[in-house]
């Protein structure tokens, strides 16, 4: 972990913009810590891409754009829909206005993409490398767990797979990433994923529930809700019973699968 730090440190000193791909519906709970820090001391400017933009409330994004908004942090943010090609050609736009001195052949704009899991980074590699394929980077500390891609003569992507993950900080963003499975399945409890999603929804958008179920919320708790949708899908265990278990793996799945609308689960009210 010290050594993948420090090999991740030395590529940044060689990169000058930070692309961090974050999901929209939750940007905090999808940033990666270590990024921020290392970027931070190598004083690298970063777009944050809130990918996903289809998937999340137009006005919560809207808030965490300008939030990240911010010349002293040295950022700004990108909404976009990942599988638009489209939309993959503003990261590098608004990459160029972060670091307007880097653009030539001498001088070719370099980028870092980071992501947690499923986060829809492939995607976004995928849309702005094209036909680039990797080549060996000329500094050992790269060489070793980034690849380097020219994608032309004035744009060089660094990619840095299977970065280390480092220790997931509090409950709160574990199950936010549980949810978005960006978290191994043996990592978390997916009963308590389902409940604190569902706690959310009740809370957020109530009304995107009980149009994707047809249940009448009457002051149901999550876990209450979550019962009546495996009640009502027939979901019964050998005794009977409801069973709790896949009802909450269901509930999760219509989240990821983007079956309940627009809904984003962090708002900046709960960073600060
Ligand atoms: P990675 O693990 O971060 O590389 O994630 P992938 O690129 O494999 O994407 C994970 C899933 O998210 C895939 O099913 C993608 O099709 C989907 N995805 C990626 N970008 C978007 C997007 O902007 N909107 C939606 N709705 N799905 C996306």
């Amino acid at each position: 972990m010290a050594q993948a730090r420090r090999n991740l440190s030395k590529a940044l000193a060689s990169v000058d913009v930070v692309v961090e791909v974050l999901d929209a519906r939750m940007p905090a709970a999808s940033a990666n810590p270590l990024f921020e820090e290392l970027r931070k001391e190598r004083q690298r400017p970063a777009l944050k891409v809130l990918n996903k933009a289809d998937l999340a409330d137009q006005d919560v994004t809207q808030q965490w754009v300008d939030h990240y908004l911010d010349t002293s942090k040295f950022s700004s943010a990108l909404p976009l829909v990942g599988k638009s090609k489209r939309d993959v050609r503003k990261v590098v736009q608004q990459c160029q206005k972060l670091a307007p001195h880097r653009v030539d052949a001498i001088k070719p704009l370099r980028l870092m993409v980071s992501g947690v899991p499923n986060v829809g980074k492939s995607t976004i590699l995928n849309g702005l490398l094209g036909q680039a394929k990797a080549k060996a980077a000329d500094e050992p500390a790269i060489t070793k767990m980034i690849s380097r891609y020219e994608v032309n003569d004035r744009l060089v992507i660094y990619d840095s797979p299977g970065v280390m993950w480092p220790k997931v900080d509090s409950i709160d963003t574990g199950l936010h990433l549980a949810i978005n499975n960006a978290i191994g399945v043996n990592a978390y409890n997916i009963e308590d994923a389902a409940i604190f999603l569902i706690q959310k929804m009740l809370e957020q958008y109530p009304g995107a529930l009980t149009d994707r179920y047809h249940i009448e919320l009457d002051g149901m708790d999550s876990v209450a809700f979550i019962e009546k949708v495996g009640d009502k899908r027939g979901m019964r265990s050998r005794g009977g019973s409801v069973d709790f278990e896949r009802a909450a793996q269901l509930v999760i799945t219509d989240y990821r699968q983007g079956r309940y609308g627009r809904v984003s689960l962090q708002t900046i009210e709960d960073i600060v």
